[in-house]
C-alpha cells in the first residue's frame, strides 16, 4: 500500500510517502502560509497529492480540533483563519478520488507512538507535548479517547493553580502557564533578568540560580501529571516536545512521581516520545491504512 501523509501545522505542511511497512520516504515540507486561510491549505494539499502517482490512501494530521469520522475541522484558532468547519476529507476525496483520513496532530502523534514508538504495546497511556503550550492525547483500552466534541486531552488547560496566572485560553491557573517550555523560559527571565531559550537554559544547568528555576519548573510538571495519573491510572506517560530531550527532566519527573504517588499508582513510568516529528506522519498513515 502506498500512503501519502501530511502534517499540517501553523508554519509548515510536512508530507511524505509511506509504504505498507510504515517506512517514510521522500519527506518534504512547504510553508503553510496560514494567513491565506484554511481553504487555500486544503487546495495546496490537493495540488501536492496530484503530483504523485499510484497513491492508495491519503492520511492527514492537522492542527485544530478534528472530527475524524467526518474528516472535518471542528474548531481551529485564528492562527489559521477560516479553518473551522473545513471539510478536509470530502474535499480531498472529491478532488483526488483517493480515500482520505484526517486526525488532530497530537492524536496522530499519540497513534504514532502507540504503534511505532515509546508506547508500542501499551493499552492505556497518555501523551503530553511540552512546547509553547501543552497538548495532550488519551489512549484508553487500546484506542484514542476523543470526547463528545473531539477535544479530549486538552491537558494544557487543566487548572493546577486556582486563581493563578492568566492563560491564553482566557482562564487562569492552567497547567501550561506553569509547566510548558515557554513557562520555563519566562521563569528564568523573571529570576535572572536574562532572555535564554530552552537549550541555553540547560547549557547553564550548573548555574545554581538557573538550576533552582529548572527544579521548580519540574515540580510544576509533576503537579499536573500526578492529577492525570489519579484520573487515568495509566501504565505510561509519553512526554514529547524538544525540551524532553533533556534526560534530567524525565529522570526527575519519574523520581518525584514515584515518591509522591499513592503506592497503587506507582506502576506508571514517564518516557520521552521516540518518534519526534515522524510521529504525526506515522499516526496519520496508520489511520489511513485502516480506512
Ligand atoms: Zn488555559
Amino acid at each position: 500500500m502506498k500512503i501519502l501523509v501530511f502534517d499540517i501545522g501553523g508554519t509548515e505542511i510536512k508530507y511524505a510517502l509511506c509504504d505498507g511497512n510504515f517506512t517514510l520516504t521522500e519527506k518534504k515540507s512547504v510553508p503553510t502560509n496560514a494567513h491565506e486561510g484554511g481553504k487555500r491549505i486544503v487546495e495546496r494539499v490537493v495540488e501536492i497529492a496530484k503530483t504523485f502517482d499510484g497513491i492508495d490512501r491519503i492520511g492527514i494530521s492537522t492542527a485544530g480540533q478534528v472530527d475524524s469520522e467526518k474528516g472535518m475541522i471542528v474548531y481551529a484558532t485564528d492562527s489559521i483563519p477560516g479553518y473551522t468547519g473545513t471539510q478536509i476529507k470530502s474535499i480531498v476525496e472529491a478532488e483526488t478520488g483517493i480515500p482520505c483520513a484526517v486526525e488532530n496532530d497530537v492524536n496522530s502523534a499519540a497513534l504514532g507512538e502507540a504503534y511505532f514508538g515509546a508506547a508500542k504495546g501499551e493499552k492505556n497511556f497518555i501523551c503530553l507535548t511540552y512546547g509553547t503550550g501543552i497538548g495532550g492525547a488519551i489512549f484508553l483500552d487500546g484506542k484514542l479517547f476523543k470526547g463528545c466534541g473531539c477535544s479530549a486531552g486538552e491537558f494544557g488547560h487543566f487548572v493546577t493553580h486556582a486563581g493563578g496566572k492568566p492563560c491564553t485560553c482566557g482562564g487562569s491557573g492552567c497547567y501550561e502557564a506553569y509547566a510548558s517550555s515557554s513557562a520555563l523560559v519566562r521563569a528564568v527571565t523573571e529570576k535572572t533578568g536574562r532572555s535564554l531559550n530552552g537549550r541555553e537554559i540547560f547549557a547553564e544547568f550548573d548555574n545554581p540560580e538557573i538550576r533552582s528555576v529548572i527544579d521548580g519548573w519540574i515540580d510544576e510538571i509533576v503537579v499536573g501529571l500526578k492529577g492525570l495519573v489519579y484520573i487515568f491510572n495509566p501504565s505510561l506517560i509519553v512526554a514529547g516536545g524538544g525540551i524532553m530531550n533533556e534526560k534530567y527532566i524525565t529522570d526527575e519527573v519519574n523520581k518525584r512521581l514515584q515518591t509522591q504517588l499513592m503506592q497503587s499508582f506507582r506502576c506508571v513510568r514517564v518516557e520521552k516520545a521516540l518518534m519526534g516529528n515522524d510521529a504525526n506522519l506515522l499516526g496519520a498513515a496508520y489511520i489511513a491504512s485502516n480506512i
